[in-house]
């Protein structure tokens, strides 16, 4: 028995516990999507399924994935014509409430809804995603536009993944080398929440740190091989995408993919919205954040290049000043999540981080 009366001591039990949500079932290739009805009988998830798509999607795989269930199936399908986005994932919802499970088949808005509906009327999503334009393809991060620009949300996270490489590849290349940039900024990502580490005692998980880093690490050594539709390109992005993701659900946060750049990114969909893309804008921003690490920006600056994606906000139609606008309004941004843009950043230096880093 202690002598501590005054209570000084801690009790020593270990109480750490954690609980990780990954996928169950990731098919990942060429025609992956007449893996569907196998992928569905394997998880057993009910006799009826809602699926969404896009208008466009819906025609690129939406209809192929209703005919492959529909044998089997009670399907109901729902498809997203543009409207209000609020409104549109509570009728997705109700819709979904119907239904034993979802699939959302299209690309990133597609995804962003069905994810929100399931998770919020209880019931398994399987993604689809028909391009791979973001890593919210196979994690739970759900981003949802509004007048104050995109929300990021924690929604439910795919129980399957199922990446048809061909469908992939034939989306539009911005898309793809989109993807790409938003991997490629693990790596800024990682160094901020190390720094958050070392200054604020934030805690990291060394295991989704090393995935995050290494999945990134994998896209530089292959940047070369990111060709317009190209199915070994499309290969390599999903699969980049996907582990990312995992890296997103071992972490329990977007930590490990998203640092400072997200932010800057975040910034721009208010100051400049419909400019750029999501991954495009985190990669233009992962090159101040590398420079101010003292990292290797121009490699950043060099893949991307290679890659096909933006490296100056000219290049997504926004102008320096209101670049440094939002390097200046990204610390507001999940104030709690620091940076190194939350290092003492002021207008002038950023005025001329952007003047020397985002030359032609
Ligand atoms: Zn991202």
């Amino acid at each position: 028995m202690s002598a501590d009366r005054i209570n000084l001591l801690r009790t020593k039990v270990f109480d750490k516990s954690k609980w990780m949500q990954l996928p169950r079932d990731v098919v990942v290739g060429h025609d992956a999507i007449e893996q569907i009805p196998a992928v569905c009988e394997d998880l057993a998830l009910g006799d009826s399924v809602l699926i969404v798509s896009g208008k466009q999607t819906r025609d690129v795989a939406g209809k192929r994935v209703e005919a492959l269930l529909a044998g089997s199936y009670d399907v109901t399908t729902f498809t997203i014509d543009g409207g209000e986005p609020v409104e549109t994932i509570r009728k997705a919802e109700a819709a979904s409430a119907e239904a034993g499970f979802v699939i959302g088949v299209g690309g990133g808005r597609v995804i962003d809804t069905a994810k929100i509906a399931a998770y919020n009327v209880d019931r398994h999503f399987i993604s689809v995603p028909t391009a791979a334009s973001h890593d919210g393809i196979a994690s739970s991060r759900a981003s949802v536009p509004t007048a104050d620009g995109n929300v990021s949300l924690a929604a439910e996270p795919p129980i399957a993944v199922v990446a048809d490489t061909a469908v992939i590849a034939s989306a539009p290349h911005r898309l793809l080398a989109s993807g790409c940039a938003d991997i490629i900024a693990n790596c800024t990502a990682t160094l901020d929440w190390e720094l958050a580490h070392r200054l604020t005692g934030e805690p990291v998980s060394e295991y989704a740190l090393t995935l995050a880093r290494m999945t990134a690490e994998i896209l530089f050594q292959n940047a070369d091989l990111i060709k317009p539709h190209s199915e070994e390109s499309a290969w390599i992005v999903t699969k980049a995408l996907v582990s990312s993701g995992v890296a997103m659900s071992i972490a329990g946060s977007s930590r490990p993919g998203s640092g400072g750049e997200h932010k800057f990114s975040h910034a721009l969909d208010r100051l400049a919205p419909g400019k750029g893309l999501h991954g495009e804008q985190c990669g233009i921003g992962a090159i101040i954040t590398m420079y101010l690490h003292g990292g290797d920006w121009e490699a950043i600056r060099d893949s991307l290049r290679k890659i096909g994606a933006p490296t100056t906000p000219a290049e997504i139609g926004v102008d320096d000043e209101t670049a440094v606008e939002a390097l200046l309004a990204a610390r507001k941004i999940r104030p709690e999540r620091f940076t190194i843009l939350d290092m003492g950043l002021t207008p002038e230096s950023a005025r001329n981080l952007v003047k020397m880093l985002y030359r032609e």
